[in-house]
């Protein structure tokens, strides 16, 4: 008997690693993918000998990789050259003092009572909450598919509303720990990368800071492509076929089921089932027939995007660590003007990689490479905000920013500049909006509220990556991938 065919459209993490699943138990998979290369949001590219990671520059919660790679039968650590990253953060602040976030508890230790005497025991209790938020979050949370109301709304998860605080505004809940402001920004800022403000985000995410400090951050040698790299040689191995540079324009549905794809262009493909990676809200709203279903989602809260600049610089610049991050004194403004206002803030907290202080292969000798990623709030409903003045005012931002670290020179040594804003988010990536998070993380879309993995009129149409459970970051699409690569096979 001929096993079932599927269809993947879109090579992102959790296009590939859900095909690799898929082949390894006998399907026959192929995997479509708009642009000339895998990797999606977790992309690269290299000019003049300099090396960039254009999306994902954090390797994060490394006890997931490692599940997930032996879940596709693999060893993460025989596929990457992994070291770790500390202190993981260099943090600036306004009035130019320094916060080095490092697992060295002596020095970290001296660092917090410079700021707030008393803090670190505060901080202490932090880390132990964060320890009891990631365990039970991955296990009753994250690592789980909620197919049904019941699988959430059970007796027994009950106890979850007061363990994993989801009631409790993070920043709010900090006060429990730590009265100075830079402190509460220290350890809530991560809520970003769910695309979310602390102000709003659950207490909960407070598992973040901790698996950083506890887990680690870690840095494949050659960069976060790597990633991309690894998955798919387990993909190849394991028998998909991956088409390049072959964006599907509609998925063929009739009687309740998906029958196959359309590419821009006119070939059509037959499959048993469809698993779309593409982001979800768009899917719906362009390769599907149901305008209710598309517009239920474009009413959702999608996260915040940014502006990212990729900079090949003709001299070195040692006072950048791996991972700097400016954050403003106007913390709150800045999340706000982000989330609601619909604007970049007038002094925006921003983020600026230096990948070659990790790998110097990754600039020329004498040389640099930096990414400098500035969040600034997803397109409106129209799509038209002044992408070049949003550049413009993002770029003066980092200048004056590095300033605090004495760089006054950097524009003068610029080799070359490549940009992306929110819409070359979109148009890249098909992410609506430009969100580079695709859907965020608030409580109301998160666990069985969020856009669940199979789709709830097309029994075999499922969907992967960021927008559908658990969320967004690369570990994450890897569950997202077993989970829905699981599914798929029981069901089928
Ligand atoms: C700037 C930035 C920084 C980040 N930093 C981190 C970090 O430090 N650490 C971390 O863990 N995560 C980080 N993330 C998040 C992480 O990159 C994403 O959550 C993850 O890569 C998303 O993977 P995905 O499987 O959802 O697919 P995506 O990356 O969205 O891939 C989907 C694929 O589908 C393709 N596609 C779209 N439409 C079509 C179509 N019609 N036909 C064919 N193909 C199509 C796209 O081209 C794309 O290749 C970051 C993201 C960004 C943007």
């Amino acid at each position: 008997m001929k096993p079932p065919s599927i269809i993947v459209i879109g090579a992102g993490i959790g296009g590939i690693a859900a095909a690799a699943h898929l082949a390894r138990r006998g399907l026959k998979v192929t995997v479509f993918e708009k642009n000339s290369g895998p990797g999606g949001r977790c992309g690269q590219f290299t000019r003049d000998g300099h090396h960039f990671d254009t999306g994902p520059t954090l390797f994060i919660m490394p006890l997931v990789y490692e599940a997930e790679f032996a879940a596709l039968g693999a060893s993460m650590h025989e596929l990457l050259d992994l070291r770790r990253v500390d202190p993981t953060y260099d943090l600036v602040f306004d009035d130019g003092s320094q916060l080095a976030l490092t697992s060295d508890l002596k020095s970290l230790q001296a660092q917090l009572e410079s700021i707030e005497p008393g803090s670190y025991e505060g901080f202490l209790r932090y880390l132990d909450e964060g320890h009891r938020h990631y365990h039970l979050a991955m296990e009753r949370l994250v690592n789980r598919d909620f197919r049904t109301a019941s699988d959430f709304f059970a007796l027994g998860n009950l106890p979850l509303l007061f363990q994993l605080k989801p009631l409790a505004r993070h920043y709010r809940h900090m006060s429990a720990y730590f009265d100075e402001p830079r402190l509460k920004a220290a350890f809530t800022f991560q809520d970003v990368y769910m695309g979310l403000s602390p102000f709003e985000a659950p207490a909960t995410f407070s598992m973040m800071p901790y698996t950083e400090l506890a887990h680690g951050v870690w840095y494949p040698r050659g960069g976060m492509y790597q990633v991309v790299e690894a998955l798919m040689t387990i993909a190849r191995e394991a028998g998909v076929e991956f088409v390049f540079n072959a964006a599907v324009e509609r998925i063929e549905v009739n009687g309740g089921r998906a029958r196959g794809v359309a590419l821009a262009g006119g070939h059509r493909f037959d499959a048993d089932a469809v698993l779309a990676n593409a982001d979800l809200p768009y899917v719906y709203q362009r390769l599907l027939p149901e305008a209710d279903l598309a517009e239920q989602l474009a009413r959702k809260r999608f996260s915040c995007s940014v502006v990212s600049f990729f900079w090949g610089v003709d001299k070195p610049c040692p006072s950048l660590g791996p991972h700097t991050l400016f954050l403003a004194d106007d913390y709150r403004g800045n999340f706000d003007s982000i989330t609601h206002n619909l604007a970049l803030p007038e002094n925006p907290s921003l983020y600026i990689h230096a990948p070659a202080r990790l790998d110097p292969s990754l600039a020329p000798p004498g040389q640099d490479t930096l990414i400098a990623i500035v969040p600034v709030s997803h397109l409106n409903d129209g799509g038209e905000q002044d992408g070049r003045d949003i550049r413009d005012r993002a770029r003066q931002a980092v200048f004056n920013r590095l300033a605090l670290l004495g760089i006054t020179d950097l524009e003068a040594h610029l080799k070359f500049e490549v940009c992306y804003t929110p819409l070359s988010w979109r148009k890249r990536y098909n992410l609506m909006k430009g969100a580079t998070h695709g859907l965020c993380h608030n409580l109301t879309q998160l666990g069985y509220f969020r856009p669940r993995n199979r789709h709830p009129r097309y029994g075999n149409l499922y969907f992967v990556g960021a927008s559908t459970h658990p969320g967004t970051g690369v570990p994450t699409a890897l569950v997202s991938a077993r989970l829905a690569a699981e599914r798929m096979v029981e069901e089928l």
